[in-house]
Protein backbone atom coordinates (compact mmCIF):
# COMPACT_ATOMS: atom_id res chain seq x y z
CA UNK A 1 0.00 0.00 0.00
CA UNK A 2 1.00 3.05 -0.47
CA UNK A 3 2.21 5.27 2.20
CA UNK A 4 0.16 8.10 4.08
CA UNK A 5 -0.45 11.83 3.06
CA UNK A 6 0.11 13.78 6.32
CA UNK A 7 -2.37 16.38 6.64
CA UNK A 8 -0.74 19.29 8.78
CA UNK A 9 -2.19 22.19 10.50
CA UNK A 10 -5.65 22.31 10.68
CA UNK A 11 -7.21 24.85 13.03
CA UNK A 12 -10.13 22.76 14.02
CA UNK A 13 -11.45 19.07 13.90
CA UNK A 14 -14.42 20.56 11.55
CA UNK A 15 -11.55 22.19 9.28
CA UNK A 16 -9.95 18.78 9.58
CA UNK A 17 -13.05 16.70 8.44
CA UNK A 18 -13.80 19.21 5.69
CA UNK A 19 -10.58 19.22 4.35
CA UNK A 20 -10.43 15.63 4.76
CA UNK A 21 -13.17 15.04 2.73
CA UNK A 22 -12.63 17.24 -0.48
CA UNK A 23 -9.23 16.22 -0.89
CA UNK A 24 -10.14 12.26 -0.52
CA UNK A 25 -12.82 12.85 -2.57
CA UNK A 26 -10.48 14.82 -5.26
CA UNK A 27 -7.86 11.72 -5.04
CA UNK A 28 -9.43 8.16 -4.14
CA UNK A 29 -6.18 6.55 -5.06
CA UNK A 30 -4.42 8.49 -2.22
CA UNK A 31 -4.74 8.10 2.24
CA UNK A 32 -4.60 11.27 3.42
CA UNK A 33 -4.16 10.96 7.48
CA UNK A 34 -4.42 13.72 9.99
CA UNK A 35 -0.84 14.30 11.20
CA UNK A 36 -2.51 13.79 14.53
CA UNK A 37 -3.70 10.43 13.87
CA UNK A 38 -0.42 9.28 11.93
CA UNK A 39 1.73 5.89 13.99
CA UNK A 40 5.26 6.21 14.42
CA UNK A 41 5.66 3.79 11.05
CA UNK A 42 3.33 6.14 9.13
CA UNK A 43 5.12 9.32 9.98
CA UNK A 44 8.37 7.73 9.54
CA UNK A 45 7.32 6.31 5.86
CA UNK A 46 5.59 10.18 4.98
CA UNK A 47 6.71 11.47 1.70
CA UNK A 48 4.24 14.46 1.10
CA UNK A 49 2.66 16.57 3.76
CA UNK A 50 -0.16 18.87 2.50
CA UNK A 51 -0.39 21.70 4.75
CA UNK A 52 -2.85 24.80 6.07
CA UNK A 53 -0.90 26.41 9.18
CA UNK A 54 1.53 24.02 10.15
CA UNK A 55 3.47 23.94 13.64
CA UNK A 56 7.27 23.23 12.27
CA UNK A 57 7.47 20.66 15.32
CA UNK A 58 4.91 18.63 13.20
CA UNK A 59 7.24 18.94 10.67
CA UNK A 60 10.27 17.94 12.16
CA UNK A 61 8.39 14.63 13.06
CA UNK A 62 8.04 13.39 9.39
CA UNK A 63 11.56 13.18 8.88
CA UNK A 64 10.85 11.44 5.20
CA UNK A 65 8.90 14.68 3.62
CA UNK A 66 9.87 14.83 -0.07
CA UNK A 67 8.46 17.92 -0.46
CA UNK A 68 5.04 19.96 1.16
CA UNK A 69 1.93 21.18 -0.42
CA UNK A 70 0.31 24.59 1.20
CA UNK A 71 -3.01 25.10 0.60
CA UNK A 72 -2.77 28.98 0.69
CA UNK A 73 -0.55 30.95 -1.97
CA UNK A 74 1.38 33.15 0.22
CA UNK A 75 4.00 30.84 2.14
CA UNK A 76 6.27 33.55 4.14
CA UNK A 77 5.66 32.13 7.21
CA UNK A 78 6.70 28.50 5.93
CA UNK A 79 9.64 29.24 3.97
CA UNK A 80 12.96 28.87 6.34
CA UNK A 81 10.61 27.46 9.03
CA UNK A 82 11.51 24.34 8.90
CA UNK A 83 14.78 22.16 10.46
CA UNK A 84 15.83 21.16 7.00
CA UNK A 85 15.42 22.68 3.41
CA UNK A 86 11.84 21.07 2.09
CA UNK A 87 10.76 21.75 -1.43
CA UNK A 88 7.58 24.35 -0.29
CA UNK A 89 4.96 23.72 -3.29
CA UNK A 90 2.64 27.52 -3.07
CA UNK A 91 -1.24 27.23 -4.09
CA UNK A 92 -0.88 28.42 -7.65
CA UNK A 93 -4.53 27.69 -8.42
CA UNK A 94 -7.08 29.15 -11.36
CA UNK A 95 -10.24 29.43 -8.84
CA UNK A 96 -8.03 31.53 -6.34
CA UNK A 97 -6.67 33.77 -9.50
CA UNK A 98 -10.35 34.36 -10.18
CA UNK A 99 -11.54 35.74 -7.26
CA UNK A 100 -8.75 37.80 -6.45
CA UNK A 101 -8.68 39.15 -9.82
CA UNK A 102 -13.01 39.45 -9.06
CA UNK A 103 -11.92 41.38 -5.76
CA UNK A 104 -9.43 43.65 -7.38
CA UNK A 105 -12.22 44.52 -10.16
CA UNK A 106 -14.44 45.40 -7.37
CA UNK A 107 -12.78 47.58 -4.96
CA UNK A 108 -11.17 49.12 -7.94
CA UNK A 109 -15.08 49.99 -8.95
CA UNK A 110 -15.23 51.34 -5.34
CA UNK A 111 -12.41 53.90 -5.18
CA UNK A 112 -13.13 55.26 -9.12
CA UNK A 113 -16.61 55.64 -8.20
CA UNK A 114 -16.16 57.83 -4.63
CA UNK A 115 -18.30 54.99 -2.70
CA UNK A 116 -16.39 56.09 -0.02
CA UNK A 117 -17.15 59.57 -0.30
CA UNK A 118 -20.60 59.29 -0.84
CA UNK A 119 -20.93 56.89 2.31
CA UNK A 120 -19.52 59.73 4.48
CA UNK A 121 -21.93 62.10 2.45
CA UNK A 122 -24.99 60.23 3.66
CA UNK A 123 -23.71 60.00 7.09
CA UNK A 124 -23.20 63.53 7.31
CA UNK A 125 -26.84 64.05 4.84
CA UNK A 126 -24.71 65.84 2.08
CA UNK A 127 -26.31 65.64 -1.31
CA UNK A 128 -23.20 66.37 -3.44
CA UNK A 129 -22.11 64.67 -6.84
CA UNK A 130 -18.65 63.95 -7.60
CA UNK A 131 -17.28 64.47 -11.30
CA UNK A 132 -17.16 60.91 -13.35
CA UNK A 133 -13.92 60.09 -14.47
CA UNK A 134 -13.67 57.27 -16.92
CA UNK A 135 -11.53 53.88 -16.40
CA UNK A 136 -9.82 55.38 -19.69
CA UNK A 137 -8.59 58.09 -17.27
CA UNK A 138 -7.53 55.87 -14.48
CA UNK A 139 -4.76 54.34 -14.38
CA UNK A 140 -3.83 51.41 -11.86
CA UNK A 141 -0.78 49.83 -10.99
CA UNK A 142 -0.32 46.79 -9.99
CA UNK A 143 2.51 45.77 -7.65
CA UNK A 144 3.28 41.72 -8.38
CA UNK A 145 2.56 40.46 -12.08
CA UNK A 146 2.67 36.79 -10.83
CA UNK A 147 -0.54 34.34 -10.81
CA UNK A 148 -3.00 36.55 -8.95
CA UNK A 149 -1.37 39.86 -10.52
CA UNK A 150 -1.58 39.02 -14.62
CA UNK A 151 -5.37 37.78 -13.65
CA UNK A 152 -6.50 40.81 -11.77
CA UNK A 153 -4.22 42.84 -14.62
CA UNK A 154 -6.59 41.14 -17.40
CA UNK A 155 -9.93 42.19 -15.65
CA UNK A 156 -8.61 45.54 -15.40
CA UNK A 157 -7.86 45.68 -18.80
CA UNK A 158 -10.95 44.59 -19.95
CA UNK A 159 -13.04 46.75 -18.22
CA UNK A 160 -11.09 49.61 -19.88
CA UNK A 161 -8.72 50.79 -17.26
CA UNK A 162 -5.28 52.09 -17.49
CA UNK A 163 -2.79 49.56 -16.44
CA UNK A 164 0.44 49.76 -15.51
CA UNK A 165 2.60 47.06 -13.48
CA UNK A 166 5.85 46.30 -11.73
CA UNK A 167 7.39 42.72 -11.07
CA UNK A 168 11.18 41.92 -9.96
CA UNK A 169 11.94 40.92 -13.49
CA UNK A 170 11.53 42.01 -17.07
CA UNK A 171 8.15 41.44 -18.03
CA UNK A 172 5.94 42.47 -21.40
CA UNK A 173 1.99 41.69 -20.72
CA UNK A 174 -0.49 42.96 -23.47
CA UNK A 175 -2.13 46.17 -22.16
CA UNK A 176 0.19 46.64 -19.98
CA UNK A 177 3.04 49.44 -19.22
CA UNK A 178 5.56 47.62 -17.20
CA UNK A 179 8.50 48.16 -15.23
CA UNK A 180 10.69 46.27 -13.20
CA UNK A 181 13.04 46.35 -10.43
CA UNK A 182 13.54 48.93 -7.70
CA UNK A 183 14.73 51.54 -9.85
CA UNK A 184 11.59 51.38 -12.38
CA UNK A 185 9.13 51.61 -9.01
CA UNK A 186 9.00 55.72 -8.74
CA UNK A 187 8.24 56.41 -12.18
CA UNK A 188 5.55 53.51 -12.28
CA UNK A 189 3.68 55.16 -8.83
CA UNK A 190 3.86 58.96 -10.16
CA UNK A 191 1.09 57.53 -12.66
CA UNK A 192 -1.25 55.43 -10.33
CA UNK A 193 -4.46 56.99 -8.84
CA UNK A 194 -4.95 53.71 -7.51
CA UNK A 195 -2.08 51.13 -6.23
CA UNK A 196 -2.71 47.52 -5.69
CA UNK A 197 -0.17 45.32 -3.38
CA UNK A 198 -0.30 41.88 -4.81
CA UNK A 199 3.32 40.68 -4.44
CA UNK A 200 4.62 38.18 -1.53
CA UNK A 201 6.12 39.15 2.05
CA UNK A 202 9.67 38.96 1.21
CA UNK A 203 12.83 40.62 3.09
CA UNK A 204 13.00 42.96 -0.16
CA UNK A 205 8.77 43.49 0.27
CA UNK A 206 8.71 43.94 3.57
CA UNK A 207 8.37 47.86 4.85
CA UNK A 208 8.08 48.55 0.72
CA UNK A 209 5.11 50.98 0.43
CA UNK A 210 6.49 53.64 2.91
CA UNK A 211 6.38 57.28 3.24
CA UNK A 212 8.38 57.54 0.21
CA UNK A 213 6.77 55.47 -2.19
CA UNK A 214 3.20 56.39 -0.70
CA UNK A 215 4.44 60.36 -1.21
CA UNK A 216 5.58 59.25 -5.09
CA UNK A 217 1.93 58.55 -5.58
CA UNK A 218 -0.49 61.28 -7.62
CA UNK A 219 -2.06 62.94 -4.83
CA UNK A 220 -5.42 61.70 -4.06
CA UNK A 221 -4.48 58.60 -5.47
CA UNK A 222 -5.76 55.18 -2.98
CA UNK A 223 -3.96 51.86 -2.10
CA UNK A 224 -5.52 48.46 -2.02
CA UNK A 225 -3.52 45.62 -0.43
CA UNK A 226 -4.69 42.26 -0.72
CA UNK A 227 -1.11 40.93 -0.22
CA UNK A 228 0.47 41.12 3.06
CA UNK A 229 -0.25 43.52 6.10
CA UNK A 230 3.84 44.01 6.71
CA UNK A 231 4.46 45.36 2.88
CA UNK A 232 2.71 48.24 3.60
CA UNK A 233 3.83 50.56 6.77
CA UNK A 234 0.75 50.84 8.78
CA UNK A 235 2.15 54.55 10.11
CA UNK A 236 3.05 56.10 7.30
CA UNK A 237 -0.04 55.17 5.57
CA UNK A 238 -1.66 56.82 8.26
CA UNK A 239 0.28 59.99 7.61
CA UNK A 240 -0.66 60.33 4.08
CA UNK A 241 -3.93 59.84 4.81
CA UNK A 242 -3.83 62.16 7.81
CA UNK A 243 -2.21 65.01 5.40
CA UNK A 244 -4.66 64.03 2.34
CA UNK A 245 -1.74 62.83 0.21
CA UNK A 246 -4.16 59.89 -0.34
CA UNK A 247 -7.66 59.52 -0.66
CA UNK A 248 -8.28 56.18 0.85
CA UNK A 249 -6.83 52.93 1.80
CA UNK A 250 -8.66 48.98 1.04
CA UNK A 251 -6.79 46.43 3.28
CA UNK A 252 -7.54 43.22 3.61
CA UNK A 253 -4.23 42.07 5.15
CA UNK A 254 -2.42 43.68 8.23
CA UNK A 255 0.75 43.38 10.28
CA UNK A 256 -1.14 41.13 12.56
CA UNK A 257 -4.99 39.33 12.29
CA UNK A 258 -7.21 39.37 13.27
CA UNK A 259 -6.84 43.28 13.75
CA UNK A 260 -6.94 44.48 17.25
CA UNK A 261 -9.68 45.81 18.50
CA UNK A 262 -7.35 49.28 19.58
CA UNK A 263 -5.96 49.44 16.18
CA UNK A 264 -6.99 53.16 14.90
CA UNK A 265 -7.65 51.76 11.54
CA UNK A 266 -11.05 50.25 12.43
CA UNK A 267 -12.16 54.12 12.61
CA UNK A 268 -10.45 55.83 10.62
CA UNK A 269 -12.51 57.34 7.82
CA UNK A 270 -9.97 57.14 5.63
CA UNK A 271 -9.56 53.58 5.51
CA UNK A 272 -11.87 50.48 4.28
CA UNK A 273 -10.88 47.18 6.97
CA UNK A 274 -11.92 43.84 5.21
CA UNK A 275 -11.19 40.64 7.43
CA UNK A 276 -8.66 38.88 4.39
CA UNK A 277 -11.64 37.69 2.40
CA UNK A 278 -10.26 38.83 -1.02
CA UNK A 279 -8.77 35.84 -2.19
CA UNK A 280 -9.76 32.60 -0.08
CA UNK A 281 -8.77 28.88 -0.89
CA UNK A 282 -11.73 27.36 -3.31
CA UNK A 283 -11.00 23.84 -1.70
CA UNK A 284 -12.69 21.63 -4.57
CA UNK A 285 -10.44 23.84 -6.53
CA UNK A 286 -7.54 23.34 -4.65
CA UNK A 287 -8.03 20.03 -3.73
CA UNK A 288 -8.36 19.34 -7.91
CA UNK A 289 -5.12 21.28 -8.08
CA UNK A 290 -2.93 19.18 -5.18
CA UNK A 291 -4.16 15.76 -6.80
CA UNK A 292 -2.78 17.32 -10.19
CA UNK A 293 0.37 17.66 -8.50
CA UNK A 294 0.60 14.43 -6.66
CA UNK A 295 -0.60 12.44 -9.57
CA UNK A 296 2.22 13.90 -11.42
CA UNK A 297 4.92 13.08 -8.72
CA UNK A 298 3.37 9.44 -8.59
CA UNK A 299 4.34 9.09 -12.36
CA UNK A 300 7.53 10.71 -12.13
CA UNK A 301 8.97 10.24 -9.08
CA UNK A 302 9.69 14.39 -9.10
CA UNK A 303 8.29 16.90 -6.88
CA UNK A 304 6.33 19.25 -8.18
CA UNK A 305 8.95 22.80 -8.98
CA UNK A 306 8.64 24.52 -5.10
CA UNK A 307 9.20 28.23 -3.74
CA UNK A 308 13.20 29.60 -4.44
CA UNK A 309 13.72 30.03 -0.41
CA UNK A 310 16.71 32.78 -1.60
CA UNK A 311 13.82 34.97 -3.24
CA UNK A 312 11.41 34.34 -0.62
CA UNK A 313 8.27 33.40 -3.16
P1 LIG B 1 3.50 34.99 -7.49
O1 LIG B 1 2.86 34.24 -8.61
O2 LIG B 1 4.69 34.40 -6.81
O3 LIG B 1 3.85 36.45 -8.05
C1 LIG B 1 4.59 37.35 -7.30
C2 LIG B 1 4.84 38.61 -8.13
O4 LIG B 1 5.46 39.57 -7.28
C3 LIG B 1 5.76 38.37 -9.31
O5 LIG B 1 5.37 39.14 -10.42
C4 LIG B 1 7.11 38.84 -8.78
O6 LIG B 1 8.01 39.31 -9.78
C5 LIG B 1 6.67 40.00 -7.92
N1 LIG B 1 7.70 40.30 -6.91
C6 LIG B 1 8.17 39.52 -5.93
N2 LIG B 1 9.16 40.14 -5.25
C7 LIG B 1 9.32 41.34 -5.83
C8 LIG B 1 10.19 42.43 -5.62
N3 LIG B 1 11.09 42.42 -4.63
N4 LIG B 1 10.09 43.51 -6.43
C9 LIG B 1 9.18 43.54 -7.43
N5 LIG B 1 8.31 42.54 -7.71
C10 LIG B 1 8.38 41.46 -6.91
O7 LIG B 1 2.43 35.27 -6.31
P2 LIG B 1 0.82 35.30 -6.45
O8 LIG B 1 0.27 33.91 -6.48
O9 LIG B 1 0.42 36.24 -7.50
O10 LIG B 1 0.44 35.86 -4.98
C11 LIG B 1 0.92 37.12 -4.54
C12 LIG B 1 0.63 37.26 -3.05
O11 LIG B 1 -0.75 37.50 -2.81
C13 LIG B 1 0.91 36.02 -2.20
O12 LIG B 1 2.30 35.92 -1.90
C14 LIG B 1 0.08 36.27 -0.97
O13 LIG B 1 0.83 36.94 0.00
C15 LIG B 1 -1.03 37.20 -1.45
N6 LIG B 1 -2.36 36.56 -1.36
C16 LIG B 1 -3.33 37.18 -0.62
C17 LIG B 1 -4.59 36.63 -0.52
C18 LIG B 1 -5.69 37.30 0.25
O14 LIG B 1 -6.77 36.72 0.42
N7 LIG B 1 -5.50 38.51 0.72
C19 LIG B 1 -4.88 35.43 -1.19
C20 LIG B 1 -3.86 34.83 -1.94
C21 LIG B 1 -2.60 35.39 -2.01
P3 LIG B 1 8.58 38.33 -10.94
O15 LIG B 1 7.40 38.15 -11.89
O16 LIG B 1 9.68 39.10 -11.53
O17 LIG B 1 8.98 37.05 -10.26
Amino acid sequence: MMEAIALVGCKSPAEEAQYLRILTAAMPAERVVPFRTMGAAEREAARVAIVANPDPADIAALPGLVWVQSLWAGVERLVGAFDRPIPIIRLVDREMARTMAEAVLAWTYYLQRDMPAYARQQRDRVWRPHPYRKPADTTVGLLGLGALGTAAAERLVTAGFRVAGWSRTPKALPGLDMAHGTDGLPAMLGRCDILVCLIPLTPETRGLVNAERLSALKPGAALINFARGPIVVTDDLIAALDRGHLAHAVLDVFDAEPLAADSPLWSHPGVTVLPHISGPTDLDSAAATVAANLEAYRRTGAPPRGVDAARGY
